[in-house]
């Protein structure tokens, strides 16, 4: 059976909409935040293309072809490697793809490159691709992930289909967790922390840090609502900080939980990327955009000090002074 999809009803829709006209574009580039399922959706897509007895954007989930992407040994679906610092598509890798997507696929009429997580892909390594993805030859499809359309170049976007990945219901993701065997307590709890963003919600169950990073942030969110310096204090001096990669990791989500308090004034429907919606909510009701954009540049610098190996309590306790003035 074809791995079921909870929530991103508008790429569904999207998807299906261009196989019954049959006019399917050659390239895609699925975006939308962490965990959202872009690469099953990418997955999904692929399948769809290749599948043996369709041609109305459901895989069939039976057919040979079907079955051996599922089992991701399909060899017209290539991935390609990520490699060098940034862990990313070199133009070395690109240009690979270049000559490789004129050899004729192996097993079905087109061969598919999925460039997944592409957040990080260099402008060399864009360029490279640039002529490929305007003129690819007939048998060619490339579908990309990405949290952003920002990260590539324009050229890149007008030649590309965007589809937007989006959460699903609350109800939705408890089903899917559920199905994949988690306990009730341990689905509430992630639930709590990261709503019904399925991805991050698997993340936390999996993930003891992420845990203590999550349960760190909403402490500094409270101490936030209530400009209580001395917890806030509390909070900065934990001992997990001696952990560089917390330090960072917490950064990073502190970070998040910001911007969405900016996103939530504007919609407070919005999905949030943080830990702690409930807590962001009061927050963004106390908190001016100004402010908002002052603590993200406090932890902007505090995060690029930690990366520079300056000591986590010397950042921490500068950060404490920063947020609480702002
Ligand atoms: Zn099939």
């Amino acid at each position: 059976m074809t791995e079921k999809i909870y929530g991103n009803s508008f790429a569904l829709q999207t998807f299906s909409s261009m196989f019954r006209s049959g006019r399917i574009p050659h390239s895609f580039l699925i975006y939308g935040e962490k965990g959202l399922g872009k690469k099953t959706l990418a997955k999904y897509l692929a399948m769809s293309l290749l599948c043996e007895n369709r041609n109305d954007g459901t895989p069939c989930g039976e057919c040979h072809s079907c079955r051996i992407a599922q089992k991701n040994v399909h060899p017209d679906i290539i991935f390609p490697e990520q490699s060098g610092k940034l862990n990313t598509y070199t133009v070395e890798t690109c240009r690979h793809v270049c000559t490789d997507a004129f050899v004729v696929p192996n097993n079905s009429d087109i061969k598919i490159y999925i460039f997944a997580d592409a957040d990080n892909i260099q402008l060399p390594a864009q360029n490279a691709l640039l002529k490929i993805i305007e003129e690819p030859p007939a048998h060619v499809r490339f579908i990309f992930t990405a949290k952003s359309k920002d990260a590539f170049l324009p050229t890149i976007i007008s030649r590309v289909t965007s589809v937007g990945a989006s959460a699903c219901t609350e109800k939705e993701c408890i089903t899917a967790l559920s199905e994949k065997n988690y306990s009730d307590t341990d689905i509430k709890n992630a639930v709590n922390s990261f709503g019904s963003n399925i991805g991050m919600c698997i993340e936390y169950m999996e993930n003891p840090q992420l845990q203590s990073v999550s349960a760190l942030t909403k402490r500094a969110v409270n101490s936030i609502i209530n400009k209580d310096e001395y917890s806030l204090l509390t909070v900065f001096s934990d001992p997990e900080f001696k952990d560089r990669s917390i330090t960072a990791e917490f950064l990073k989500m502190l970070d998040n939980a910001i911007r969405d308090c900016v996103a939530i004034r504007y919609n407070p429907n919005i999905s949030c990327s943080s830990c702690c919606k409930p807590e962001v909510s009061v927050l963004s009701e106390k908190l001016s955009v100004k402010s908002a954009m002052k603590i993200h540049t406090y932890l902007d610098k505090a995060a690029s000090e930690i990366r520079a190996n300056v000591s986590s309590a010397l950042v921490m306790s500068a950060l404490c002074g920063e947020i609480i003035d702002s």
